[in-house]
């Protein structure tokens, strides 16, 4: 594990909140204008699908949650459509049946925000809140979002875990902390400590990485095993 000096930031909450932010909203309009490209996308989007989200997608679980988990963006007919992260395409069948294994959820997933599944101790949010074109946000896009990313952290006043699926969500979530993202190399399986908080990598659940083999099931697993082994 790899131990982080948080002398760039907060050390009593890992470093979550650089010197001189300004903590907005946790959750951006739903008209953010931010990035000019997202918010044309999502424009297109509403007029495509009216009956679809198209909106940032907003964290979902209890604020008072130990572990939060991020993501990279909504996926354009997942949380995109449905307004609940990871729920309707492929990546989230994964992540829902790990999290109802090792207890961080309980009820049945049916990839629909109505199907009655609670998160426990755990929330769910991405490093870019709106649906970006082949899933790719630009740097600036990441950048700009990521207020939101740390406003979200600076709500969660029990945080202990943050698990980062794939590399950007890993770079973003550092510097939300406040921390360079050189300080600490994404890894799949590799584990950070930051002051209060310990960051765990994985790779993303896409279906990509899953039908290529670079994540199974298995390895998937792994890191929620040791969130919960280290939570209790
Ligand atoms: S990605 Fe984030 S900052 Fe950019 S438009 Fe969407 S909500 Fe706003």
């Amino acid at each position: 594990m790899t131990t982080i000096s948080t002398s760039d930031g907060d050390p009593a909450r890992g470093g979550a909140i650089p010197a001189g932010a300004t903590l907005l909203h946790p959750e951006p309009d739903r008209n953010c204008p931010l990035c000019p490209r997202l918010s044309g996308f999502r424009e297109a989007a509403r007029a495509r699908e009216p009956e679809w989200f198209n909106s940032p997608v907003p964290a979902w679980g209890d604020a008072n949650a130990r572990l939060l988990i991020v993501g990279l963006a909504p996926g354009m007919q997942g949380a995109n459509r449905t307004g609940r992260p990871f729920t309707g395409d492929y990546a989230g069948d994964l992540l829902y049946a790990t999290l109802l294994e090792y207890g961080f959820a309980r009820g049945q997933y049916l990839a629909r925000p109505d199907d009655g599944l609670t998160l426990v101790d755990c929330r769910i949010g991405n490093a870019v809140h709106c649906v970006p074109p082949q899933n790719k946000p630009l740097p600036i896009e990441i950048n700009t979002c990521r207020q939101f990313l740390i406003a979200t952290i600076a709500t969660m006043p029990g945080l202990r875990a943050i698990v980062a699926l794939g590399r950007i969500a890993h770079e973003s979530t550092l510097k939300a902390l406040g921390l360079r993202a050189a300080v600490a190399p994404f890894a799949h399986g590799a584990v950070h400590q930051a002051g209060a908080i310990r960051l765990y990598d994985s790779y993303h659940c896409s279906r990509y990485n899953t039908n290529t083999r670079v994540l199974t099931p298995d390895m998937f697993r792994s890191v929620f095993a040791k969130v919960r082994a280290d939570l209790g």
